[in-house]
């Protein structure tokens, strides 16, 4: 059982790209949770405010969408604007552009536009706005395991770390409110701006990486990442036994970085399977070869992040 006392610590789960399992494993953690011998009841947050899929497990009852307003983008106003081109040439995005509506001589680009308002400090008559713009959408849902927050950020649009922390302040605020002792993040893929806001202020990373050289290559780059933001790291290797080469080149570059390993969790066609009927493998087929090892590293989890709070 996880201490209750002390702060709330976050645990993350990334990997260096989509497709290792991450998100099925989130899931299995959040049914394990729930057990008794466990009795927590974290708070979930889906990181992957671009492409969450968090919540196609853990069938959630869906909260009210609560808008995300990112950054702003110039808009003129056809009424003021006299054609003059002073803006033109001061955009180094090349989004001001002729009018094909012929409603005003320029228009601004919504996509080109980056926001830097170099535009509105030239143009001569106060023609150009800059006007706040509506990024996406945040949810605070129920699961049967707990309170899940998580985010749809619009197509094209770029502030998804901000969304992110703005996710994580939520989540958050509702575990200080409900002192519950854990929020479990399913972070995003990759290495990129979300993922540094996914595992900022985290307490435990865990990453899930599989036996491939592009497996291994993808756990340099998380790795270096995490190092870099002093995030204690562990490691689990997910359909360990398709490559036992692959495996024992991660297992040396974890031993060579200091990375404990927690588990490895055997191909089981009863991943794919549970989570074609949204549930998680561990609640399908609790007896699989993949649930069992799941259940193994989990409590190992619990172990190391009890360890956290002593060390604290
Ligand atoms: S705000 Fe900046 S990027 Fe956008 S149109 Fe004006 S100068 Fe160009
Ligand atoms: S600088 Fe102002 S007035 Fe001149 S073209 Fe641009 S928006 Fe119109």
């Amino acid at each position: 059982m996880l201490n209750s006392i002390g702060k709330t610590k976050q645990l993350v789960m990334l990997s260096g790209k989509g497709g290792t399992g991450k998100t099925s494993l989130s899931a299995a953690f959040a049914q394990l949770s729930h057990l008794p011998e466990y009795g927590i009841q974290p708070v979930f947050v889906d990181a992957d405010v671009d492409a969450a899929n968090l919540s196609l497990v853990l069938n959630p009852v869906l909260g009210s969408p609560q808008e995300f307003w990112g950054g702003s983008l110039a808009r003129i106003n056809p009424n003021l604007c006299t054609g003059c081109g002073a803006c033109v040439p001061v955009c180094r995005y090349d989004a001001v552009l002729p009018d094909k509506d012929e409603k005003s001589v320029y228009w601004i680009d919504p996509v080109a536009c980056d926001g830097c308002a170099a535009c509105v400090y030239v143009c001569p008559e106060q023609a150009i706005q800059m006007v706040q713009q509506q990024e996406g959408n945040w949810f605070q849902s129920t699961t049967p395991y707990g309170t899940l927050f998580h985010a749809e950020l619009f197509p094209g649009r770029e502030n998804s770390g901000k969304l992110v922390t703005l996710v994580k302040q939520q989540a958050r605020l509702w575990a200080e409110d409900i002192k519950t002792p854990l929020i479990l993040l399913d972070g995003p893929p990759g290495i990129g701006c979300p993922v540094i806001a996914a595992c900022a202020g985290a307490d435990l990373a865990l990453i899930v990486t599989e036996p491939s050289l592009a497996g291994l290559h993808d756990l340099k780059r998380v790795l270096g990442t995490l190092n870099h933001f002093r995030v204690p790291s562990m490691l689990c290797i997910n359909k360990a036994d398709i490559y036992p080469e692959g495996v024992q080149q991660i297992k040396a570059f974890a031993a060579e970085q200091e990375l404990k390993i927690l588990g490895e969790i055997p191909f089981d066609e009863k991943i794919p399977q549970a989570m074609l009927q949204g549930v998680s493998v561990t609640e399908c087929y609790p007896d699989s070869p993949a649930s069992l090892s799941i259940r193994k590293i989990w409590g190992q989890l619990i172990q190391q992040l009890n360890g956290c709070e002593e060390a604290s």
